[in-house]
């Protein structure tokens, strides 16, 4: 039953016993008041019964006085008295109003007329007396017979008020026991309050309320302070105790429920940032061997439970090649062809087994597989590799977040595109696009290496400078497009000529640059020869008109012979401006200038 309604019953209950108790109060005191009634009612009838046996033994006296002494005033004082006590009726009535019953009345209409017989002879006594006959007056009144009736009437008198204070008694009796009954009832019910209220502040308060409070109120307090370990008492009763408890139930459950997604919070936003330093490193790479310390550092962070491999595609030989591993992974081959993945063939994730069935790749190894994930690294043209990961864990049930990993592939994906992108970049900015020779550009990267390693191992190199002779007149006589389509021809024939198009440059303008590491003077002059005879052999015809000869004279020179590594170009142009001067269409080297000045 719920508090509520115990309370309101009892104190209902309360009410209901206050009332009766009240209403047998007030019958009490109404009983009290009744006795109080008969007692006043005994003392007026006392009063108004009290003066009749008196008067009649004073008038039985006065009338023997008269009797005997024949006095005068005795007689009159006998007259008096006789006219004041009134008539029977008179009497009778006045104790009839006091309150005497019908019983009564009659007994001491009995007592009067005694008396009014007793009062008969006395006057005929006292008349006698006057006439003389004091003899016949004493006769009278001292006789036996007038003592009895004397006696007669003095019975009838106390019998009257014997009935009178017999009546009065039982009345009074009466009055005193129903008011003891209700003084009693009262009492009775006034304990019975007091009890009830003490039960319901035992059981409502104390029982039912005050322990489980205190109860509860230890376990908001552990609930306040998030200690949910704190578990709720389980009170099955239906009431207010029990739908607290119920309450505090859900707001434990709630808060465990807040606190695991917390925790799950903070722990994805710890991937997130781990994910987030990690695309930001990559970001920064400038190689790809940098890329995959990155990967092989971050990832195993990421997914603690996994082992991987990263695989570079190989578009050369059309194979995934490994580039980098973490956490031993050991079912998946080393290199493979793209077709041997189902992630790679579909373009999306592929997870074998684990949660979802599907077909194995190609490229699993060892039973019974393992649960993978395939995660394919597409870039803006086409496949770039593939992230790899396989749970190393005995519990086959980790789940593999794939939402992170597909982010973090995505993210691979992402940055090695950018490395190939900025790859092809730096290569469009070391090539010459009118003659696709390397550019000056290239030449600084290539020359510097060059002549580091010839100056180290102390070979030969050698560095021929062609300038196309008179080059302006193309561009003045035939238009600038004339002009590039010589620049594009002699650019073929340098890179027909040479094994090694790498090491061919275009300085700048109408002016080239061949490196020939590892030759001697000898030979270098034979290919400068040739080359400068095979441009004085070409025939360019611009929009059906031929543009005439061309001719170029090479300036050529060798480290060491001629001068030290770190002078070879200056050397050579040097040499170039001397065959210019020389004539043109002619190869000069350093050494003949040494020679010759020399
Ligand atoms: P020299 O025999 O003394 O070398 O005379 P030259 O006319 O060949 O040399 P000069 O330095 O006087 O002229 C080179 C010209 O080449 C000037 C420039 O307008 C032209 N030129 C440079 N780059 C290009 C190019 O890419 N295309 C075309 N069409 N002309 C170019
Ligand atoms: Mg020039
Ligand atoms: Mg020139």
């Amino acid at each position: 039953m719920r508090l509520a309604t115990i309370t309101n019953w009892a104190y209902g209950a309360t009410v209901a016993l206050t009332l009766a108790s009240g209403t047998t109060m007030l019958l009490a005191s109404s009983a009290q008041q009744e006795e109080r009634t008969s007692v006043s009612q005994r003392y007026a009838l006392d009063r108004a019964t009290a003066t009749i046996e008196e008067d009649v033994l004073a008038l039985s006296e006065l009338a023997r006085q008269y009797a005997i002494n024949g006095d005068a005033s005795d007689r009159l004082a006998y007259a008096k008295l006789r006219s004041e006590l009134g008539t029977v009726e008179a009497r009778t009535r006045q104790i009839k109003d006091a309150g005497a019953g019908e019983d009564e009345l009659r007994s001491l209409r009995e007592a009067l007329s005694w008396a009014d017989a007793l009062q008969v002879q006395q006057e005929q006594a006292i008349a006698a007396r006057r006439r003389g006959n004091a003899d016949a007056a004493l006769r009278a009144l001292f006789a036996p017979e007038y003592e009895r009736e004397l006696d007669r009437s003095r019975a009838a008198v106390e019998r009257f008020q014997y009935r009178l204070d017999q009546r009065t008694a039982d009345d009074l009796r009466a009055a005193e026991k129903t008011a003891r009954i209700w003084r009693s009832t009262s009492e009775a019910m006034l304990a019975v309050t007091g009890l009830l209220f003490l039960c319901v502040l035992y059981f409502i308060f104390r029982r039912r309320v005050l322990h489980p409070v205190v109860k509860l109120s230890d376990v908001i307090g552990r609930l306040a302070a998030q200690d949910y370990e704190a578990e709720p008492p389980q009170y099955d009763q239906i009431d207010e105790i029990g739908d607290m408890a119920q309450a505090l139930r859900v707001f434990r459950e709630n808060g465990i429920e807040r606190q695991r997604l917390e925790r799950e919070r903070d722990a994805d936003r710890a991937v997130r940032d781990l994910l987030s330093r990690m695309t930001q490193r990559m970001q920064g790479c400038d190689t790809v061997t940098e890329l995959k310390n990155v990967v092989q550092r971050f990832v195993p962070e990421v997914a603690p439970q996994l082992a991987g491999r990263l695989y570079l595609f190989d578009p050369a030989r059309n194979v995934l090649v490994e580039g980098c591993s973490w956490l031993d992974p050991i079912h998946s081959a080393a290199e493979f062809s793209p077709l041997a993945c189902w992630g790679l063939r579909r373009g999306a994730p592929h997870r074998p087994s684990g949660a979802s069935f599907d077909v194995p790749c190609g490229h699993l190894i060892g039973e019974p597989a393992p649960e993978s994930l395939c995660l394919p690294l597409i870039g803006q043209q086409g496949t770039l590799g593939m992230l790899y990961l396989e749970n190393r864990t005995a519990d086959r049930a980790t789940p593999l977040v794939e939402t992170y990993l597909e982010f973090l592939a995505e993210n691979i994906g992402l940055a090695l595109d950018n490395l190939r992108l900025r790859e092809a970049l730096r290569l469009l900015a070391m090539i010459d696009p009118l003659t696709t020779l390397p550019n000056r550009r290239q030449l600084d990267e290539v020359l510097a290496t060059a002549l580091a390693d010839a100056e180290r191992s102390g070979s030969s190199i050698c560095c021929a400078m062609i300038d196309v002779d008179h080059f302006k007149r193309f561009n003045d006589e035939h238009g600038h497009d004339a002009g590039d389509a010589v620049l594009r021809r002699v650019g073929q024939t340098l890179k027909d000529a040479v094994r090694d198009t790498n090491l061919v440059f275009r300085y700048g303008g109408e002016e080239f640059l061949l490196l020939l590491p590892g030759m001697g003077e000898a030979a270098a002059a034979v290919r400068a020869e040739e080359i400068r005879s095979r441009i004085a052999a070409l025939r360019v015809q611009y929009e059906g008109k031929d543009l005439g000869p061309i001719t170029a004279s090479v300036g050529l020179a060798c480290a060491p012979s001629h001068t030290d590594w770190q002078s070879l170009v200056q050397t050579a142009d040097a040499a170039l401006l001397r065959a210019k001067q020389a004539g043109r269409n002619q190869v000069i080297t350093a050494s003949e200038r040494r020679r010759r000045s020399a």
